[in-house]
């Protein structure tokens, strides 16, 4: 079973968990060592129980407590070797980096990744498709546009934890300074709910048992448009779609 579990998602801090058979991968890791375990233990894990870090891209809300937490409790970090570069200084002295090809499938145990390549303003970003032969499980955040790889790579999911982060009115009414509207709505910034809606659209759902989005932005979003747009898209209740938050993330949930 393919279980997963969020310690919170948003500009603010992001890090998620997938676990199978006793192996747990520990995606991202944008808070500090002390809130890391803090979050951890609400759902009822510690730091000895991660197998491996996984990492997305360099950016501050996904990284900023890699370095520290790897280092502490040496546990291997896999990442692009962009990433790698653009963030030597946070990952010195880590003992075991793994590369990983975003064209190439991985292991790790019995977890399956298969990472995915998307527009986003970082050196080599990569998102990720979890597998254990029964399961699919998507994460897609940080990503400015879909594109077809992206369609492909996405469809016959168990389980999406998919970005919506800003609403596309309120971003552009927002008190945001103009350049920051621009890489927000670009197509190398963040996905707005029209644009995860319309990738819902294009998308095999008739497998999907949870839809989670993530990534919301705390100025220029809100829940209820959110729900009602990606309700639409998949044509369900507002209520099935849940919820990532930035404070507590998601409670763990599995792929049945
Ligand atoms: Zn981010
Ligand atoms: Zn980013």
């Amino acid at each position: 079973m393919l279980n997963f579990a969020s310690l919170g998602s948003g500009s603010k801090g992001n890090a998620t968990l997938v676990e199978d058979h006793g192996t747990l991968l520990l995606i991202d890791d944008g808070f500090s060592l002390k809130e890391t375990c803090k979050r951890l233990a609400t759902l009822e894990k510690q730091t000895d129980d991660i197998t491996a870090i996984l990492v997305t891209h360099e950016h501050g809300d996904h990284i900023s407590g890699v370095g520290r937490f790897a280092k502490k409790y040496n546990i291997p970090v896999w990442l692009t070797e962009g990433t790698r570069k653009a963030a030597e200084k946070t990952l010195a002295d880590i003992t075991s980096i793994n590369l990983f090809n975003t064209h190439e499938t991985f292991c790790i145990d019995a977890i399956q990744i298969q990472p995915v390549t998307v527009p986003h303003d970082a050196r080599e970003p990569s998102q990720f498709i979890f597998t254990n032969g029964d399961h699919k499980l998507g994460l897609l955040t940080d990503t400015g546009s879909i594109t077809p790889h992206i369609i492909s790579m996405y469809d016959h999911c168990d389980a999406l934890i998919l970005e919506s982060n800003h609403d596309d009115q309120m971003l552009l009414q927002s008190i945001y300074p103009q350049h920051l509207k621009q890489r927000i709505s670009g197509r190398l910034g963040h996905l707005g709910n029209h644009q995860s809606a319309d990738l819902l659209t294009k998308l095999n759902t008739s497998k999907l048992k949870h839809m989670i989005a993530a990534h919301l932005s705390e100025h220029n979003n809100c829940i209820a448009k959110v729900k009602t747009s990606l309700a639409t898209a998949l044509g369900c209740e507002e209520n099935w779609i849940e919820i990532a938050d930035q404070e507590i993330g998601f409670g763990w949930r599995g792929c049945l």
